[in-house]
């Protein structure tokens, strides 16, 4: 049930997909990989429409240098765990959910205890190889991963539903090389609001997701366009739980 309080906050949302919509966002959990310059988008916008329980991870500290483009981080928090100063933030903007925050890095020995029951996964890393982890998580879990990544003035995003879309791997089998780049804040901007978009329709049940679609931003153009993906049959990341699917389908 929500609150007066919650009805009054919600109230113009509430008017899109009603009471009932507005319950299935305060039941939900959703886990955020990154509290840096798309998992900063991510989490307020998941915040403001009021998913219930946020997590959010991330092992860095803030550094002068993050504050062009990680929108929770002010000058005051350099040298703080962005966790705390993410956590803080999120609980300011809306007393009325859940915030947890995680310190620590992600890895294979702790990634599907840190997810936890979370409803869907965000991907809001800069680097591959988290983010294969993530991809492993969620495939194991058969929860979705919402994937979103930057560079420059470009940005992409993508609907992950295990067994139903290509996964991560399938989509990008090997990782560009780790490196420094250059990134404007308008662009995590651009795709962490696209990536929080998808996680709300996903828990309303409604809209299309871009499953099976990578959404592609190009800011110098100001152009967005789409291409389809498909499953890579041979995917070492996917194949098990396609066929894993098929033969649940199957026994139906
Ligand atoms: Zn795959």
């Amino acid at each position: 049930m929500l609150s007066q309080r919650e009805r009054e906050r919600y109230k113009r949302q509430i008017l899109l997909f009603g009471e009932e919509g507005q319950e299935r966002l305060k039941r939900s959990e959703i886990f955020i990989a990154g509290a840096g310059g798309l998992g900063s988008p991510i989490a307020i916008y998941l915040a403001v429409a009021g998913v219930g329980t946020i997590t959010i991870a991330d092992m860095d500290v803030v550094d002068r240098s993050n504050l062009n483009r990680q929108i929770l981080h002010g000058d005051r928090d350099i040298g703080r765990k962005k966790t705390a100063s993410a956590e803080e933030k999120l609980r300011a903007i809306n007393p009325d959910i859940v915030v947890r925050s995680l310190d620590g890095r992600i890895d294979d020995t702790n990634a599907a205890a840190l997810v936890g029951r979370a409803d869907g996964i965000v991907d809001a890393m800069d680097n591959y190889p988290t983010r294969y982890l993530l991809n492993d998580v969620a495939l194991a879990k058969k929860i979705p991963l919402f994937h979103g990544a930057i560079r420059g003035f470009y940005g992409q995003a993508t609907t992950i539903l295990p067994g139903a879309t290509p996964c991560l791997k399938c989509i990008v089998p090997k990782a560009p090389p780790a490196e420094t780049f250059p990134v404007i804040g308008v662009t995590p901007g651009v795709i962490g609001t696209v990536q929080a978009n998808e996680v709300l329709k996903y828990l309303l049940k409604s809209g299309n997701l871009l499953s099976g679609r990578l959404f592609i931003w190009d800011g110098v153009q100001s152009r967005a366009e789409e291409i389809a993906v498909e499953r890579s049959p041979g995917c070492p990341a996917c194949c098990a739980i396609a066929e894993e699917m098929t033969a649940g389908g199957t026994r139906q």
